[in-house]
């Protein structure tokens, strides 16, 4: 495994493979490997000859008042765990390197970036969405790896891929979650003993709105109100909307089309998002939540 941080040494290692026609794959990321990110690079090794995954926390999608100076990292780590899961290359640019001096231009998302996180972060998906973008011109990936856990990501950034033409495949991984079910994010251990016993409620509403879901119930606010019930714990309850799965709009009572229930919600000072996709005899995703 190679540790590349600058664009031209990347170009120069991907030419021979390229040349040679074999199939790359791509798995951006923000570091401090979990499982969750795992299961993207073994997405990604499955259907491509190569895996290049990027490890760069991205200045421009955090908020003034976000997290951005204490997001975890363990670069050390992630590369062991990278090595181990049979990456080719991890690309670790430097904020100069992504960022030069005199930047200036931006990728804005349309309507997708409007609802759900795009109201409580603004500018957050236009951070995502440029980010990405400059990633897959400096990877040039076949096909990029994304996680259903960041719902509205994975939907803004399949747009700007067909919007931009870029010749990627977009594959969504379902989310991976602990044992307790709660999905897993490089946030999570930022929770409290007492708020990470807390945190399981939000999976038990989303999961067992789904489990009514897959017994027939359609109702909208039905369902919304089921996941609800399991959310007393929880300190701060951002949104919590079932959408349609394409559009991000309010989904339609009685539910015919794929949807997304979708939450954002802080226990103590974290702030987690989660969802679960409602989808009908052609599942949206690989496998259902
Ligand atoms: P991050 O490092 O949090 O920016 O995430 C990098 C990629 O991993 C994104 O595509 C995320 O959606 C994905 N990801 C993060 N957590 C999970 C999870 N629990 N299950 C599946 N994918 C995930």
């Amino acid at each position: 495994m190679q540790t590349i941080t600058t664009a031209t040494e990347l170009r120069h290692a991907l030419a021979e493979a390229r040349r040679r026609g074999k199939r790359i794959g791509f798995v951006p990321t923000m570091g401090y490997l979990h499982d969750g990110h795992l299961a993207l690079v073994n997405a990604s090794r499955a259907r491509s000859d190569l895996t290049i995954v990027s490890i760069f926390v991205n200045p421009t999608q955090f908020g003034a008042n976000e997290d951005l100076s204490s997001y975890p990292r363990n670069f050390l780590r992630d590369e062991t765990l990278c090595r181990e899961a049979g990456v080719t290359i991890v690309f670790a640019p430097d904020t100069q390197e992504v960022y030069p001096a005199g930047f200036q231009t931006v990728v804005e998302p349309g309507e997708l970036a409007e609802p759900l996180c795009g109201a409580f972060r603004p500018g957050h998906f236009r951070g995502v969405a440029t980010v990405v973008c400059k990633l897959f011109n400096m990877v040039q990936p076949d096909v990029a790896f994304f996680g259903q856990k960041d719902f509205q990501q994975c939907t803004v950034i399949r747009r700007m891929t067909a919007d931009l033409n870029f010749p990627i495949e977009i594959v969504i991984v379902p989310t991976v979650r602990e044992a307790d079910g709660l999905a897993m994010s490089s946030r999570n251990r930022y929770l409290h003993a007492q708020e990470r016993q807390q945190a399981v409620a939000i999976s038990r509403g989303l999961l067992a709105a789904a489990d009514e879901f897959r017994s027939g119930e359609r109702d909208v606010s039905k369902l919304v109100a089921t996941a609800k019930e399991h959310f007393a714990e929880i300190d701060q309850l951002q949104y919590l909307e079932l959408v349609d799965a394409e559009t991000l709009k309010p989904a339609a009572s009685p539910l015919q089309r794929p949807a997304a229930l979708c939450l954002a919600a802080y226990v103590g000072s974290t702030r987690l998002i989660d969802n679960v996709i409602m989808s009908f005899p052609s599942p949206l995703l690989g496998s259902s939540t």
